[in-house]
């Protein structure tokens, strides 16, 4: 219910404009996002990395409504590739389809990943492509392979909270295209989606078993230690080695976790995100974990 209805004010556009421009905003996110700006999201991928971690940069936004800001979305991930290759950073970036025009057509939002793709790969550089609500899951999915039979370094996203994932990693797995396997954070109906949060858990620990011994550099997306639990015990019975897969956690959550897991010597990749644009990116990590609010209010009457 609560949850829901934190989803529902991550789509209100004036509530959006109101927050991302407020101080006691800035002041709020702070914990969850990097900072507003490319080099502060570079101090953090070096901060991670005395601490044995990858990363991934997130340059936050999405549902641009225009071509002027699918541009300007595009030249700020040619930029964080820029900066990444400039530094030989150990990272990646992730970024959605919304966010480079999915919305005002397919072709523009195709030439613009295709531009970020053809600047990463060469690189070395892994381009992640970010999964939204439902309704992109299968352009998304069309995109990725397509960047991929070019020759682009992608990673794909599937959600185990969607009736189509199972089919859908098969699809990507003979395909040889990585995949990183989340719960998943939009609001979905039961027409699309599983809606019992241990039916989700379930489904996330059968598709991560099918991808770590199927897949190709599987990354298992989650900050839940039964989540993970459960991955390690496929990889060991089934002698996967630690260079064939990774786990992934946002930026701020699970601290301890990311650093126990990296000691331990697996590769632990973290989601950074920066930029202005946070306020629907903040609402989905208060939807996941709606006592988050309470840190956020303490944070407001400080
Ligand atoms: C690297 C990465 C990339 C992702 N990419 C996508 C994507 O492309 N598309 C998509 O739909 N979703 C994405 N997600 C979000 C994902 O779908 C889940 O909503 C999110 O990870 C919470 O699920 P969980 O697996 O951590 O398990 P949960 O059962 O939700 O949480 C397990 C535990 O983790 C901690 N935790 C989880 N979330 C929070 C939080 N917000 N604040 C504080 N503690 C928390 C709590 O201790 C909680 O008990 C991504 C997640 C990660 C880690």
């Amino acid at each position: 219910m609560l949850r829901s209805a934190i989803l529902m004010a991550s789509e209100n556009r004036l509530l959006r404009r109101a927050m991302e421009r407020s101080r006691a905003g800035r002041i709020v996110t702070r914990r969850f996002v990097a900072g507003n700006t490319l080099q502060e999201a570079v101090d953090a991928v070096q901060t991670l990395q005395t601490q044995r971690m990858l990363s991934s940069l997130d340059n936050l936004g999405e549902s641009v409504s225009n071509n002027e800001e699918a541009a300007a979305a595009t030249d700020a991930y040619l930029e964080s590739v820029g900066a990444i290759a400039h530094s030989r950073l150990p990272a990646s970036v992730s970024l959605k389809l919304t966010q480079l025009g999915l919305d005002l057509s397919t072709e523009l939002c195709r030439q613009n990943l295709m531009r970020i793709v053809r600047q990463a790969t060469p690189a070395g550089i892994r381009v992640e492509v970010d999964m939204e609500a439902s309704p992109y899951v299968e352009r998304t999915l069309d995109l990725v392979e397509e960047a991929h039979r070019a020759g682009g370094l992608v990673r794909a996203v599937i959600q185990a909270y969607l009736h189509r994932s199972e089919a859908d990693i098969h699809r990507l797995n003979r395909a040889e295209i990585p995949v990183r396997l989340c719960k998943g954070a939009y609001k979905e109906g039961p027409g699309v989606a599983i809606v019992q949060k241990p039916d989700v858990d379930a489904n996330f620990q059968r598709l991560a078993s099918v991808l770590l011994r199927e897949g190709v550099q599987a990354a298992i997306a989650s900050h839940d230690e039964a989540m993970i639990q459960s991955a390690l015990q496929v990889v060991s019975a089934h002698n996967i080695p630690p260079t064939q897969f990774e786990f992934q956690m946002l930026y701020g959550i699970g601290r301890h976790l990311q650093q126990r897991l990296a000691q331990q010597g697996y590769a632990v990749r973290i989601y950074i995100p920066y930029g202005q644009a946070w306020y629907p990116y903040l609402m989905r990590r208060m939807a996941e974990r709606p006592a988050n609010l309470l840190f956020i209010a303490r944070n407001l009457l400080r």
